[in-house]
């Protein structure tokens, strides 16, 4: 609204050229969301093509919800929210409810958000009460003065903020539940089939690029199934899971957390960008296809550039994806 304002006031005091090259400058940030629903063994055939329908149903929902906040002139941070909380509600993601199994039998979520304006940024982890923990990253970041919250003490702050809460059956899904039964049993069996990477399917996350040219990237998940008491994966690690910066790229990840953490994923691809000049999929490229096979690790990344560029980048058989922007607008589930 202020831009149209200041176009407004432009064309009061302003000579035609001035204005008409305002004008120009705004048509050319090309609004944009990306997003993702998790990378992993998604080879074609593991879903039926109703499951496949409902997964890309969502998927597009959650870009024509944030495409339209920024076809609206909203922000980039309320672009990627309102994905987000389209997908955590779903229980088809592992992000909210739907979210897979602790080794405990329980649901941990983690959650993270970052403003490539401001390079502020809200995390919290280990929560097992809150309905949309990107919400709550959100509101860590815009109303306290810290980066990130854990277990007991994020649903404190929840509660001082007002945030809807859900009883921890809410999360459950048959689904989920039938598979960490499975993984259960398959660990006991010590069955080496049973590795962690097969155990994550569905994380969410989501990119968007607004008509002021800010970036804003966010990331929510339910970790991986039978982890620990106490883990907490990349999702919220600023830097691993997600990150944003408008001089170089927004990027959110999805895959086996541990690596993602120790290769510091989302913040290696930016500075590629950045003190590289690479492009977003040359960095995306290097850090997924290189970096990360070479330590043993997989997963996918989307990233994002100032100019609009994306990348959708994964070493798993598939990842669940899409993209909408003026002339683009899809979503996928496998590889190519
Ligand atoms: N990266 C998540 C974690 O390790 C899992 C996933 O993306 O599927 O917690």
């Amino acid at each position: 609204m202020l831009k149209y304002l200041s176009l407004i006031a432009a064309a009061v005091m302003a000579p035609a050229s001035a204005l008409a090259q305002s004008a120009n400058s705004i048509e050319a940030i090309p609004i944009t969301i990306v997003i993702h629903g998790g990378a992993g063994a998604l080879a074609p055939g593991r879903y039926t093509p109703e499951e496949e329908a409902a997964f890309q149903a969502k998927l597009a929902e959650a870009l024509d919800a944030g495409y339209a906040i920024l076809e609206g002139g909203g922000s980039s941070l309320d672009a990627i929210s309102a994905a987000i909380v389209l997908m955590e509600d779903s229980p088809l993601f592992n992000a909210g409810k739907g979210a897979v199994f602790t080794r405990d039998g329980k649901n941990e979520l983690d959650a993270s958000i970052m403003d490539g304006a401001t390079r502020n940024a809200g995390a919290v982890a280990g929560v097992t009460r809150i309905k949309n923990p990107i919400k709550l990253a959100r509101e860590v970041m815009e109303n306290s003065r810290h980066v990130m919250f854990a277990g007991e003490g994020a649903e404190k702050f929840a509660k001082e903020r007002g945030l809807e809460t859900a009883k921890p059956k809410y999360f459950f899904t048959n689904h989920r539940w039938r598979a960490y039964k499975e993984a259960l049993a398959k660990e006991k069996s010590r069955d080496e089939s049973a590795l962690p990477h097969d155990f994550k399917y569905g994380t969410v996350g989501a990119l968007a690029l607004d008509a002021n040219g800010n970036l804003a990237a966010g990331t929510s998940t339910g970790g991986m199934t039978l982890k620990r008491y106490g883990r907490v994966g990349d999702a919220p690690i600023i830097g691993a899971g997600t990150f944003a910066d408008n001089n170089s790229c927004a990027v959110s990840s999805t895959g086996w957390g541990e690596y993602f953490m120790r290769l510091t994923i989302a913040r290696d691809i930016c500075a590629q960008v950045e003190y590289a000049g690479k492009t977003v999929d040359d960095a995306a490229d290097d850090v997924i296809h290189n970096r990360l096979q070479n330590l043993g690790g997989d997963g996918g990344v989307i990233v994002l550039g100032p100019n609009g560029d994306y990348a959708m980048t994964f070493n798993s058989a598939g990842m669940f994806r899409g993209v909408k922007n003026a002339s683009e607008n899809w979503v996928a589930i496998y590889g190519e």
